[in-house]
């Protein structure tokens, strides 16, 4: 299964492709036709978020676990908000927690890199518009999220939606074992069969109300077991297919 990973450079990245354990420039594009080019050999590299979103729609509630530590009801359709694309941040970047804030939580999540322009797709069809899936950090500030009405502030920080490492490209979701991790202790442990609402009805029900653009994000929600982040802890979002998204946070 190819992985795509995206190389920092300057204030860029270029991709790259990991195929049988060897990692090559990746020649064409991501959204079109891409192939293998030269080997790398230059490492250690530093790796960027793997797409820079036009916006990450994200679902609350979606394992029936997580809506019960929160002692919310389950919802009857996916609950959907967004985060801004300035929240995006890659591996190892720094998470900035606002001490002012209060509470800031981890959140471990599968998501959604789309592939292909996608507007009013059906169920059935929607795996034919994701391009892969990768690791997310949905990073929330929890007391402003329980005092605001909406998500906006809480949700939109800049730094609060770690992404990577890569993008598993044709990775099935629907049975994925996800992990999050703080200062090497796990602390969630779940699997995308427990997912309230599924990878596809997900891009269906998105898709009926906005258009996703090649790179847009969807990250599927968090299971139970968030807990709170300081400055000086690390932490990880691992998933079986994918690999181990770590960030170390620091004060803002
Ligand atoms: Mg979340």
């Amino acid at each position: 299964m190819d992985k795509i990973y995206r190389v920092k450079m300057g204030m860029g990245g270029r991709y790259a492709l990991e195929q049988d354990g060897g990692l090559y420039w990746l020649e064409g594009s991501i959204f079109g036709d891409y192939h293998t080019g030269m080997l790398i050999e230059d490492t250690p590299m530093k790796f960027t978020a793997p797409v820079l979103p036009s916006k990450i729609i994200a679902i609350g509630l979606n394992y029936k676990d997580h809506a019960a530590e929160m002692n919310k009801p389950l919802p009857a359709e996916p609950l959907v908000f967004s985060k801004p694309s300035t929240s995006v941040i890659g591996p190892d970047d720094p998470i900035r927690i606002p001490l002012w804030a209060g509470r800031v939580d981890y959140e471990s999540e599968v998501a959604v890199v789309i592939g292909k322009r996608a507007y009013n797709v059906k169920a059935v069809r929607a795996m034919d518009y994701v391009l892969g899936i990768t690791c997310l950090n949905d990073v929330t500030a929890r007391d402003l999220q329980h005092k605001d009405v909406q998500y906006t502030r809480a949700k939109g920080f800049d730094t609060f939606a770690p992404m990577g490492p890569c993008i598993a490209v044709g990775l099935d979701p629907s049975n994925l074992a996800i992990e999050g991790w703080v200062n090497g202790e796990k602390r969630q442990s779940s699997n995308t069969d427990q997912l309230i609402f599924a990878v596809p009805e997900l891009v269906e029900f998105v898709t009926r109300f906005c258009t996703l653009v090649p790179g847009d994000v969807i990250t599927t929600g968090t299971p139970s077991g968030v807990g709170p982040l300081k400055p000086g802890d690390r932490v990880m979002v691992k998933i079986a297919g994918i690999g181990a998204l770590s960030n170390p946070c620091v004060e803002a």
